[in-house]
């Protein structure tokens, strides 16, 4: 009830009854103002014509003086209940006669009064008398009470008034009702549905659409509302299933940073762990989630800093000015039980819900570390006797070199060689071999100092680098060669093997370094020097390098020299070796081999050169040379009908071209100069050089397949031969070493080495070609073993273009 009477139809109805009040009475006033000025207006016309009624029997009387009359005429003007006095006067103002009655008592004199300001009024009719011509005779005079005259007039006022307040106030009333239907209680109803609907499920309740039979605005509101519910529905339910969404896409994160073997956490910039997976918590010691609000600069995180202070300050600017971005480090760290653990950290800045935060990733790489360091150590060390090898070597020397500039003392570099060593391999196999290599080694670092270098470079050849000999010249010479000579007779102590003791020797060459501005290279050289020069005396010695051998190095020099002079005139040819079939016995192809015909020496064979053309950098202009010599014969044979569709010219590349950045373009450029597709061209490189540089090798060589130039690898089984370097290797021939074809006859393991190789060939998709075939013994085993092609002096020495040329024409005349 109160909500009904405080609701908008009450209050209008108030409003209203109000109004309609005071209009209506105000209205009703000014309408009785109105009518009573018509109404006073009225009373005057009344008593005029009240006097002109009584005009002719009062002049009548007063001209005849007649009182009876007189007085007739007086009672009945009294007879009209407003006149009150009345008198009839002559013209000599005697009362002829005059009579009046009490004024009564009105309870609306107050209101005449106020309007009238005097509730009377004093009429007088002058009295003539018509044809008797001397004015007035007299007059009637009476008084009105005005009041009393307007007493109807009043009465009717009255009740204008109250009925029009009545009809009024009824009509608030039904308007009240009317309202109140068809406004107030739709939307109260209205307002109650709206009440009643969850504001968690809107989609449950509609409003009753109000007048759906004759719309109005009612109509149009409910609707209305009802279309804002649904979509209001729609956007909730999309926000519900966005929040869904995004609920569950957190918990999926969450779940795969729990399941992620990476330790993680989250903290603030001061350091308050906010979130941390399992292994996180593990790595600390922490029960799961027990990090939380841990503090990682904290005591209980002194662990994994372990002293590092300056790693903990950085870490702890991560985030802010000075340290702004990820933060990257890896190294042995320590986990909660004192385990060494090698970790790769991350440390991120990131921003969540507007908050800076730092995400720490800690992944345990110790099994990846492992295996780099051991591969590092791979890379530097011998894997059969676990020395340093070549490259380190070089790098260790090269600081001594420095150190002893530095500190004016003498170093000396001993080359040694085992005498003979490839007698044992023979006679008694690798694995003896590779022992005495070993023992041989135990026994080099035992003689030395610890702070010395003792290194094998290849096959039977040890570089021992003696560090800090002295700074007299004569003193560290005595020294290095009282070492020497200790190394030598170390070496030479027989080595027990079964039940019998095994013997060697070695080569010792010895150079002394300081102050001479040699690179290491070069040391080795001249210590190598020495060696030779020892072997060549006898072996088993220890000689130093000398005036003499330094000769020889310039010798070398010379020869560089007069090799630019034979380039320049043109001394250098190619030789061709034909490659055959083995099924066939067809010429497939050719090897092309370089000639020197020296002015006074004659033909020189490349081993003579070859490393000289390489040290001297004239390789690359006669290497281009080579395969542009090799294009124009396979070109002229082409011209000629004799060079058939797959057969290839192979050409020897040495590992410097092939490591040369401009070598593609240089090959492209030739091709394009001979006019001839890169397919008549085969490219030797060794296995060495292609696997010490793989990932070079395999991007040249995959340029150069572009240009159908296939690949052979050259020297197969002197080197590495790991099968996985070989799969990745883009080759498609294997050119099995001639050494060890040599003594496939009577050598087991060589004989077994071959067969495993064409085996491989077999496994891998490649080609077997044999080389340094010389007898009919090794090509009978060669085609048993199912080897693809031949190459040797049984079918063909190398021989000249023209030769060539001769032999494919007569295998066309053939054919
Ligand atoms: P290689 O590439 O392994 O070449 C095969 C060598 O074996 C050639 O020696 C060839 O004459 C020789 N040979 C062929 N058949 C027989 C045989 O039945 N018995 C014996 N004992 N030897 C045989 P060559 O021509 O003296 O070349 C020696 C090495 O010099 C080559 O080995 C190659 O590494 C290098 N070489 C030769 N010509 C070139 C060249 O044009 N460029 C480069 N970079 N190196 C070359
Ligand atoms: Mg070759
Ligand atoms: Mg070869």
């Amino acid at each position: 009830v109160s909500k009904r009477l405080s609701g908008i139809s009450f209050r209008l109805a108030k409003v209203g009854v109000a109004l309609a009040f005071v209009l209506g009475l105000s209205m009703s006033l000014i309408q009785l103002y109105l009518d009573y000025i018509a109404q006073s207006d009225n009373l005057d016309i009344v008593l005029t014509s009240v006097a002109e009624v009584i005009e002719p029997p009062a002049s009548r009387a007063v001209h005849t003086l007649d009182d009876d009359l007189s007085l007739e005429v007086v009672n009945s003007l009294l007879a009209y209940d407003f006149v009150y006095n009345v008198a009839i006067k002559d013209e000599l103002g005697n009362t002829l006669a005059s009579g009046s009655k009490p004024r009564q008592e009105s309870a609306t004199g107050w209101l005449t009064n106020l309007l009238q300001a005097d509730n009377k009024r004093i009429y007088t009719a002058d009295l003539s008398i018509p044809d008797y011509g001397r004015g007035a005779v007299g007059q009637v005079i009476f008084h009105v009470d005005v009041d009393m005259a307007l007493a109807s007039f009043y009465d009717r006022s009255v009740l204008v008034l109250i009925s029009g307040v009545l009809r009024n106030c009824l009509l608030v009333i039904l308007l009240f009702f009317a309202f109140y239907r068809l406004l107030a209680k739709p939307l109260l109803q209205m307002s109650n549905e709206i009440i009643e609907i969850q504001p968690n499920h809107p989609g449950e309740k509609r409003l009753t659409v109000i007048n759906s039979e004759s719309p109005d605005e009612l109509t149009g509101l409910s609707m209305a509302v009802n279309s804002l519910m649904d979509s209001v529905e729609h956007t909730l339910s999309r926000r519900m299933e966005a929040e869904e969404s995004a609920r569950e896409s957190e918990e999926l994160i969450r779940r795969v940073f729990n399941e992620m073997p990476s330790m993680i956490a989250v903290r603030d910039l001061e350091g308050v762990i906010s979130y941390s997976n399992p292994n996180f918590d593990a790595f600390c010691g922490l029960q799961e989630g027990e990090a939380i609000g841990q503090n990682m600069f904290g005591a209980d995180f002194d662990f994994f800093f372990n002293k590092q202070q300056d790693l903990k300050q950085r870490l702890k600017e991560n985030g802010l000015q000075e340290q702004p971005g990820t933060i990257e480090f890896d190294g042995y760290f320590h986990n909660s039980a004192g385990e060494t653990l090698y970790l790769q950290c991350h440390s991120t800045p990131i921003v969540m819900s507007g908050e800076s935060y730092i995400l720490m990733v800690l992944n345990d790489i110790s099994d990846r570390r492992q295996v780099e360091e051991k591969m590092e150590y791979m890379a530097y060390h011998d894997t059969l006797t676990g020395l340093p090898n070549r490259p380190h070597l070089v790098e260790r020397l090269e600081n001594e070199i420095m150190r002893s500039r530095r500190h004016h003392y003498y170093g000396a570099v001993l080359f040694i060689d085992l005498d003979h060593f490839k007698n044992i391999n023979d006679s008694l196999g690798h694995s003896v071999g590779d022992e005495l290599l070993r023992q041989v080694a135990r026994r080099l670092r035992s003689v030395v100092r610890e702070e010395d270098v003792v290194s094998r470079l290849s096959g039977d050849e040890f570089v021992v680098v003696l560090t800090i000999l002295d700074d007299d010249f004569d003193t560290a010479c005595l020294k290095a060669g009282e070492v020497a000579e200790k190394i030598r007779q170390t070496i030479c102590d027989p080595y027990p093997h079964e039940d019998i003791r095994l013997h060697i020797s070695c080569s010792i060459g010895v150079k002394i370094y300081e102050e001479d501005r040699t690179s290491a290279d070069e040391l080795l050289r001249f210590a190598d020097t020495a060696m030779y020069q020892v072997k060549s005396r006898g072996r088993n010695a220890v000689e130093f390098f000398n005036v003499e051998m330094s000769e020889k190095v310039s010798k070398q020099l010379l020869l560089e020299a007069e090799l630019h002079k034979a380039y320049e005139n043109s001394e250098f040819i190619l030789y061709f070796q034909p490659k055959y079939f083995a099924r066939t016995r067809k010429i497939k192809g050719a090897e092309a081999l370089i000639r020197w015909q020296h002015p006074e020496r004659g033909m020189v064979s490349p081993g003579e050169f070859i490393p000289q053309l390489e040290s001297s950098g004239l390789m690359f202009d006669v290497g281009y040379w080579i395969i542009q010599e090799g294009c124009r014969t396979a070109k002229s044979m082409q011209v000629l009908g004799l060079w058939q569709q797959g057969m290839r010219m192979s050409i020897n590349i040495s590992p410097r071209q092939l490591l040369d950045v401009n070598f593609t373009d240089g090959v492209k450029r030739i091709l394009a100069e001979e006019a001839i597709d890169g397919g008549v061209l085969d490219f030797e490189v060794t296995e060495s050089v292609a696997i010490d540089n793989i990932e070079n090798s395999i991007e040249t060589m995959n340029k150069l397949i572009e240009l159908n130039i296939s690949f052979s690898l050259d020297d197969f089984g002197t080197g590495y031969s790991s099968i996985s370097y070989l799969k990745r290797l883009p080759v498609e021939n294997l050119k099995i070493d001639y050494s060890f074809v040599r003594d496939i006859e009577e050598d087991y393991n060589d004989r077994a080495l071959v067969k495993m190789i064409v085996a491989m060939g077999h496994m891998l998709d490649l080609n077997v070609v044999a080389e340094g075939v010389e007898t009919d013994g090794q090509m009978a085993i060669l085609d048993n073993f199912g080897c693809h092609y031949y190459q040797g002096y049984l079918l063909s020495r190398p021989i000249p273009k023209t030769d060539f040329k001769d032999l494919l024409q007569a295998q066309f005349d053939n054919s």
